[in-house]
């Protein structure tokens, strides 16, 4: 497929290039997807999208109305009755034609990424891949599908469990990861026979677009997925239509608290996956070189606007001793442009994140914590307006101070001590926050004690992995896919 051609269905006004000047006026605009056709919005209502490196505004998305969103829902509510009954072997393949439409466009749909969100090119791709996976995964629905069955349950009676889809489902999805999140709702929703309604992150929609529009080249009939854009107004639609049936929300806990209320309100299933705090805990019998690697990719990759980003470290005993080499390697991260040779930590998504940021930094020196590596005034030659914060370490934290009780979302990686594996365990614990955790050790009875007695959702043993803290499940929200892995 000529990438192209595949922008031009998307977006009319001007061709779409990185690092371009443009004026709201003639910028171009993003489609809705509409059964089946990209199609412009009658809104009054725009959103600027701009380049995060540079501030620029390289697009406007629309807030869509209530008549298009009513047009998408119906959609999809016509387009259920024949999906849901289209053979699961026929579903499988699109699917399969989809994984492969993903892999031939990675670059294309990384370099999308990297110009509206800022994420290096690396990060962008690497986005890409972990939403490909769930397509892959979803692929497999000729055994994910299968029931279960029960004979002799009393006598002459037999019990049989069939897993049906549910009707129209609808994904609220975040700026973070503008494909991966995405690709883990709706290639499953849509795979099990539902059809969707996705609202893209309103910072970041083209990549959304982008899928869709592969997702059509693989064969999905018109209405099985709808594309609405907008922000309270398009969230507030989706957790009152009741043809919805389902809802899938992943963002920060403001947002999540507010949908899982209003949604679960309207009788619908919501699962709400939130904000974080990840702990890696340092012992000092791990592979220190390793260790060093994995805390400084972990914490500043994707400038720490990672829900899995390990944000917070608690060095036991002699471990203690390792900060100024952890220093000394976070400082050799080169903060440039996604789009730049050899950068590793892009810009923040706005000026406003990039402000929270500081302010968190600031709020730990002001509460007597020690700034080990400053990454506020960070200069990015050739993109001085751009939202940069360079990797930032600060130790001596307590966890009383607001830059450990809040989640940062940026390059900082806040530091804690302890003196025995035990102090470490209960400091995590007492963390509302239970997205995922690492231990780094190479003593296999550490790290299984770690496993068995730390309470979040997923453990690592030296390197995390994705997971999802689930709204009245924070806790122990996967355990069927904790990961253990020893040194
Ligand atoms: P966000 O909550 O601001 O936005 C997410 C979505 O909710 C967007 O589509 C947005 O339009 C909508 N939204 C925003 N504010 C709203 C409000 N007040 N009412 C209704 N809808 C609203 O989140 P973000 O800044 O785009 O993403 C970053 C957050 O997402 C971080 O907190 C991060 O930890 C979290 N996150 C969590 C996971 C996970 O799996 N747990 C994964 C990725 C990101």
């Amino acid at each position: 497929m000529a990438s192209t051609a595949l922008r031009s269905v998307l977006r009319t006004k001007v061709p779409f290039k990185i690092g371009r000047m443009c004026y709201s006026s003639s910028v171009p605009t993003t489609k809705l997807f509409i059964d089946g056709k990209f199609v412009e919005s009658k809104t009054s209502e725009w959103l600027d999208i701009h380049n995060p490196a540079t501030n620029e505004v390289i697009a406007r998305v629309p807030k869509a109305t209530q008549e298009e969103m009513l047009a998408a829902v119906d959609s999809c509510s016509r387009a259920f009755h024949s999906w849901s009954e289209t053979s699961i072997l026929a579903r499988q393949q699109v699917f399969l034609r989809y994984q492969q439409l993903i892999k031939d466009n990675i670059k294309e749909l990384a370099k999308a990424i990297t110009v509206e969100q800022g994420k290096t090119l690396a990060d962008a791709e690497g986005d890409v891949f972990r939403g490909l996976q769930v397509v892959e995964h979803a692929c497999s629905i000729t055994s994910l599908m299968l029931g279960e069955t029960l004979p002799s349950i009393t006598k002459d009676m037999d019990t049989y469990t069939y897993r049906l889809p549910l009707g129209v489902c609808a994904g609220i999805a975040p700026f973070n990861f503008p494909a991966m999140i995405p690709l883990w709702m709706f290639p499953m929703g849509m795979v099990c026979g539902n059809t969707y309604l996705l609202k893209p992150s309103e910072r970041v929609p083209t990549c959304a677009m982008l899928l869709a529009k592969m997702l059509q080249d693989a064969g999905a009939p018109d209405g099985t997925l709808n594309i609405i854009h907008g922000q309270h107004a398009a969230v507030n639609f989706i957790c009152d239509h009741p043809a919805i049936k389902a809802i899938s929300f992943v963002g920060s806990n403001q947002a999540g608290e507010y949908i899982y209320e209003r949604g679960s309100k309207n009788g619908k299933r919501v699962q709400s996956n939130m904000g974080a705090k990840n702990h890696g805990v340092v012992m000092p019998d791990a592979n220190k070189e390793n260790t060093l690697n994995q805390l400084v990719g972990a914490a500043f990759g994707a400038a720490g606007q990672r829900c899995m980003a390990l944000s917070t470290a608690i060095l036991v005993g002699e471990a203690r001793g390792w900060l100024p080499e952890l220093v000394e390697r976070a400082k050799a991260l080169r903060v440039n442009a996604g789009d730049q040779p050899g950068a590793d930590v892009g810009p923040l998504i706005s000026p406003q994140s990039k402000e929270r940021v500081c302010s968190l930094i600031q709020s730990g020196v002001d509460e007597g914590a020690k700034l080990l590596l400053d990454g506020r005034n960070v200069k990015v030659k050739g993109y001085e307006r751009g939202n940069f914060v360079g990797p930032t370490i600060i130790a001596n934290v307590t966890p009383d101070m607001k830059c450990y009780t809040e989640e940062i979302f940026g390059p900082v990686l806040v530091v804690l001590e302890a003196e025995t594996l035990d102090d470490a365990i209960s400091l995590v614990n007492r963390n509302p926050y239970g997205n995922g955790t690492a231990i780094f050790t190479t003593n296999g009875a550490t790290a299984r004690k770690y496993t068995h007695e730390v309470d979040v959702g997923q453990v690592s043993g030296y390197s995390l992995q994705m997971c999802s803290s689930v709204l009245g499940e924070r806790r122990h929200s996967h355990p069927s896919v904790m990961s253990i892995q020893h040194l």
